[in-house]
C-alpha cells in the first residue's frame, strides 16, 4: 500500500512532525504515549530478563572453548563503557554532564550488538532441541555443546534469518559452530564483505533484489516450510528482544564500579541507534527494569528509515512502511535500514520511549572521522548516530526539570569491529571531506 498525495497531507494535518519526516528533514520527537514503568503494561517482566541471563551462563564454557576472543571474560560476552570527553568538547561543547559510549562495537564474535540479541536467540533454540531430544540437562556443563555428538544432531535441524548484515553475521556465525545448516537471506545491496565472512564461515547466503522485505519474506517461507527449519524473525522476535534486554544488568555493575550514581538527581540518557526497533527496544526494557524512571531513552532513525518513528507517531505500529509514506528506505547506515517496525517491540517501545531523533548519512561520517581522531575509536556508521543525542534534549530537560550538568548521558555504539579495514578507511575518508 502506497498512500496517495491526498492521503498523505490527511496524516500530515492529524500528525504535523510527518512534514519534516516525509521531507527528509532531521526531526526530532517527543513521546505523547510514554508511560512511567509502573503505569506501563507488558508482555514480559524483569524475571524474563533474569532467566535470559542465566542461559547466557549456562552457555559459557561453551562459548569460552570455540571462541578464542571470549577467553579472557570466560565466555561471558561484554563490552566496555567508556568517557569519550575529548569527542565531547570537539563535537558537543556547549552540552553539560559527562557523554560515555558503550562499546558494542567491540562485542566478540559479531562485533556488533547483534551478538546480544542474534546469538541469544540461537541459543536458546539449541537448548530447547538438546532438552526435548533428552540429550541435555540443564544441570550438564555445556562444552557438550561442542562435541561431534551434537554438531551431528544438529545438523538435522535448519535456521534461517533475514538480514541487511549484522544480524546474519551473529545468527550465521554462532548456528554454523553449532552444527546448524543455516541459510542468510538478504538483499543484493548489502554488504559484499559480510557475504563473504558468512560463506567463509559456513553458512549459505541467499541474495534478493530490491528491497530487504522481500529477503526476510523469502526466508520466512522457505524455513518454515521445513519441519525442521527454525526462522529467525527480526521483524517479531521475543527472542531476539530478551538477549538484548540483558545488556542492563551488566550495566548496573559497570556503573556502580566506576562509581557513577543513578538516581533522581542524577539521571541516565540513552541515545540507541534503531532500525526494526528489536535491539533499542530491548536495551529500553531492560533499561527501565533497572534504573527505573531514572533511565531516559531516545531512540535514533536515519532520516531516509524512520519506521519506528513513523508507527508510533501515526499509532499505525507495524501496519505501515516508510515506503509507504513515498520514502526510500536508502541508507548507508545498513544496521538501520528497516521499513517496517517490530510488531514484538513496537508496542512495548510506545510505553516506554521518551523521543526519537532522526539523523542525515553525511552526519554519520562526520562524526565516525571526529570519533576517530579524537578518541581512536572506530564505529561503523549506523553506530555513531547516538554521539549527538545529547545537543536534543535540551528542552526535554526544561520541561522535566532535569539539571542537565548532573545527566549522565550513554550514546550506544552499535557496531564495527568487524568493517574491512578499506571499508573504514573510505567510511573515514568521506567523513574527513564532510568535516
Ligand atoms: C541492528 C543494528 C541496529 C539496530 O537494531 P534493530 O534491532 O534493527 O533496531 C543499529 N546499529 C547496528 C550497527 C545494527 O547492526
Amino acid at each position: 500500500m502506497v498512500y496517495s498525495q491526498v492521503e498523505i497531507a490527511e496524516w500530515q494535518r492529524e500528525y504535523p512532525v510527518l512534514k519534516n519526516v516525509l521531507n527528509l528533514k532531521p526531526v526530532f520527537w517527543t513521546n505523547p504515549n510514554f508511560k512511567g514503568i509502573n503505569e506501563a503494561s507488558l508482555p514480559i517482566t524483569r524475571d524474563d530478563i533474569e532467566a535470559a541471563e542465566e542461559l547466557w551462563q549456562r552457555f559459557a564454557p561453551f562459548i569460552e572453548k570455540e571462541f578464542p576472543d571470549t577467553h579472557e571474560t570466560h565466555g561471558v560476552l561484554e563490552s566496555p563503557l567508556r568517557p569519550i570527553p575529548h569527542m565531547q568538547a570537539r563535537r558537543l561543547p556547549a552540552v553539560e554532564g559527562s557523554l560515555y559510549l558503550k562499546c558494542d562495537n567491540e562485542l566478540p564474535i559479531a562485533g556488533s550488538i547483534k551478538a546480544r540479541g542474534g546469538i541469544y536467540e540461537v541459543l536458546q533454540h539449541a537448548e530447547k532441541l538438546a532438552l526435548d531430544a533428552g540429550i541435555l540437562k540443564k544441570s550438564d556443563d555445556y562444552a557438550v555443546f561442542s562435541s561431534e555428538r551434537f554438531k551431528t544432531f544438529f545438523n538435522q535441524y535448519s535456521i534461517g534469518v533475514g538480514s541487511t548484515g549484522n544480524l546474519g553475521l551473529s545468527i550465521g556465525i554462532m548456528s554454523a559452530k553449532l552444527g546448524f545448516d543455516v541459510s542468510v537471506y538478504m538483499s543484493e545491496d548489502a554488504k559484499r564483505w559480510k557475504k563473504d565472512l558468512l560463506r567463509e564461515k559456513g553458512a549459505h547466503v541467499l541474495e534478493y533484489k530490491g528491497d530487504f522485505g522481500k529477503a526476510i519474506a523469502a526466508g520466512r517461507e522457505e524455513t518454515n516450510a521445513n519441519p525442521k527449519g527454525y526462522f529467525v524473525d527480526d521483524e517479531d522476535s521475543k527472542h531476539l528482544f530478551l538477549g538484548y534486554s540483558v545488556a542492563a544488568l551488566r550495566l548496573e555493575k559497570q556503573l556502580q564500579e566506576q562509581n557513577i550514581p543513578v538516581d533522581a538527581e542524577h539521571p541516565l540518557f540513552f541515545y540507541l541507534p534503531c532500525g526494526v526497533g528489536g535491539s533499542p527496544g530491548g536495551l529500553t526494557f531492560g533499561l527501565k527494569q533497572i534504573f527505573g524512571d531514572h533511565a531516559h531513552c531516545f531512540f535514533v532513525e536515519p532520516t531516509h528509515s524512520p519506521s519506528v518513528l513513523i508507527g508510533l507517531a501515526t499509532g499505525e505500529m507495524d501496519h505501515v512502511s516508510v515506503q509507504d509514506f513515498g520514502i526510500d528506505n536508502k541508507t548507508e547506515a545498513d544496521g538501520m535500514a528497516v521499513g517496517r517496525p517490530s510488531k514484538f517491540a513496537t508496542p512495548i517501545t510506545d510505553q516506554l520511549v521518551s523521543g526519537i531523533y532522526t539523523i542525515d548519512d553525511d552526519e554519520l561520517y562526520r562524526l565516525l572521522s571526529m570519533l576517530a581522531d579524537s578518541e581512536d575509536i572506530w564505529l561503523e556508521p549506523s553506530a555513531t548516530s547516538g554521539i549527538t543525542g545529547p545537543e536534543h534534549v535540551l528542552e526535554y530537560c526544561r520541561d522535566q526539570e532535569i539539571a542537565m550538568d548532573q545527566v549522565t548521558h550513554v550514546a550506544w555504539a552499535t557496531g564495527g569491529a568487524l568493517v574491512p579495514k578499506n571499508d573504514m578507511e573510505t567510511f573515514y575518508e568521506k567523513g574527513k571531506q564532510l568535516n
